[in-house]
């Protein structure tokens, strides 16, 4: 997220001093991405337009796979980045800053439970990539969500999302609505904007609701 937001501010005309003093700028430099989702495919073609010397992707599957959608990986491919598939990143190496990566090559074995296969490490099997910049793009996780705010009684997932009612999108705090990707987990901007009117129209109903009983009451 920070190359990305970094490059996208820069292309905005802001100041990034990250960015010019060439930090989170891939200019010049042999680029190592490693993922295969949506993520790692903005970070490859980030790099290829930021003049990057070479963009590799490491993913631990192969093609058949990966998350990440097909077309963006053509595109990527066609746009010169080198996907070395079946491959997991094991140790980084230099001085003061990166300059190689060991990776292990990787076998995959019977499918998980997301039924894809699961990736398993062939022994003896390392080798090295020069790298000057890796970026991380492993996906990510929500945070201790009831301690971030301050509401231990706020009930969660098992995936640490926050729970809503189905219909109401209203959280077990009375009056508290969620919506987007802090309900459904890593999504998409469609269904953000989706569960956002979704929940704008709740919250009218709810409040339509408290004014409607304390007008009854009176
Ligand atoms: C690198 C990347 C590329 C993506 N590319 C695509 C794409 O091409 N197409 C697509 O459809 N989707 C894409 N997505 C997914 C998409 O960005 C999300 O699904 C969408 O932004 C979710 O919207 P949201 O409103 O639920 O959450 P967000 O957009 O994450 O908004 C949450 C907001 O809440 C703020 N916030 C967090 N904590 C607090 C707090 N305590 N108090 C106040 N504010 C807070 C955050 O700063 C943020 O502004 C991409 C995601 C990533 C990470």
């Amino acid at each position: 997220m920070e190359f990305l937001t970094a490059s996208n501010k820069k292309g905005l005309g802001d100041k990034v001093e990250l960015f010019d003093k060439g930090i989170l700028n891939a200019e010049g430099k042999d680029i190592v991405v490693i993922g295969g989702g949506d993520t790692a495919m903005d970070c490859v073609r980030t790099s290829v337009r930021q003049k990057a010397k070479s963009v590799k992707c490491l993913y631990r599957r192969d093609k058949e796979n990966m998350p990440g959608s097909a077309r963006e990986v053509a595109n990527a491919e066609e746009e010169g980045v080198e996907f070395v598939w079946l491959s997991s990143p094991k140790k980084f190496k230099g001085t003061n800053k990166v300059e190689n990566l060991i990776v292990d090559q990787i076998q995959l074995g019977e499918p998980d439970d997301s039924g894809r296969r699961r990736p398993q490490i062939k022994q003896g099997s390392e080798f090295e990539i020069k790298a000057d910049m890796v970026i991380k793009a492993l996906g990510f996780d929500p945070e201790d969500l009831p301690y971030l705010f301050d509401a231990k009684e706020l009930q969660v997932t098992k995936w640490g999302t926050v729970k809503t009612d189905f219909d109401t999108m209203e959280t077990n705090l009375k009056g508290v609505f969620a919506a987007g990707d802090i309900v459904r987990g890593a999504s998409l901007v469609v269904w953000a904007i989706k569960d956002g009117r979704d929940a704008a129209v709740a919250m009218k109903t709810y409040l339509e609701n408290i004014k409607l009983k304390k007008s009854k009451v009176a």
